[in-house]
């Protein structure tokens, strides 16, 4: 069975960071979104609350699984069994510290490799962060996330 893992903030998850789990659904048997917890990250949402809104978003895909970890990704990777990541890229910029970090795993482990999906154009524009700045001034974000996390947006920024 081949597994892949999809490492990120999801600070909150978006329907970007679905569309590459969609698609990586596609070539892989099970997928691992796995929420990486960086204590010198400040996130606007608790691990625990970015990690239910993953499970709610992803529920409906039975091989999609949720987890999250604090040490490395190669570490976490190992440990499962898995030897492929999943990551996203929106435009250039992106390009340098994906590239470097791609690099850097698979120096630290040589069997690892990271692949690449290009966003879909509709999505290239979309990130947690924009996102939370839009809730944040009372915009409609809807088109943006799934509705559990419009929920969540809209208690923790108010009402839009
Ligand atoms: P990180 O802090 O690890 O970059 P993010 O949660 O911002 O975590 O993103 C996780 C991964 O998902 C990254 O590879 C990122 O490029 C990708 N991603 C995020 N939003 C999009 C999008 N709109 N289209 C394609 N890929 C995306």
């Amino acid at each position: 069975m081949s597994r892949a893992v999809y490492p990120g903030s999801f600070d909150p998850i978006t329907r970007g960071h679905l569309n590459i789990i969609e698609r990586a659904l596609d070539m892989y048997d099970g997928l691992v979104v796995l929420l990486a917890v960086n204590p010198d990250k400040r996130s606007t949402f608790t691990d625990e609350e970015n990690l239910a809104m993953i499970r709610e978003a992803t529920s409906h895909w039975p091989q999609v699984e949720v987890d999250a970890t604090d040490g490395l990704l190669v570490d976490y990777a190992r440990a499962h069994g898995i030897r492929q990541a999943v990551r996203g890229l929106r435009a250039v910029t992106d390009f340098e510290s994906e590239f470097s970090m791609a690099l850097m795993n698979r120096s630290l482990w040589e069997e690892f490799d990271t692949v690449y999906l290009m966003t879909s154009a509709e999505y290239m524009y979309l990130r947690s962060s924009t996102v939370k700045q839009v809730a944040e001034h009372g915009g409609d974000v809807s088109r943006f996330v799934p509705p559990g996390v419009e929920r969540r947006l809209r208690e923790r920024f108010g009402q839009a």
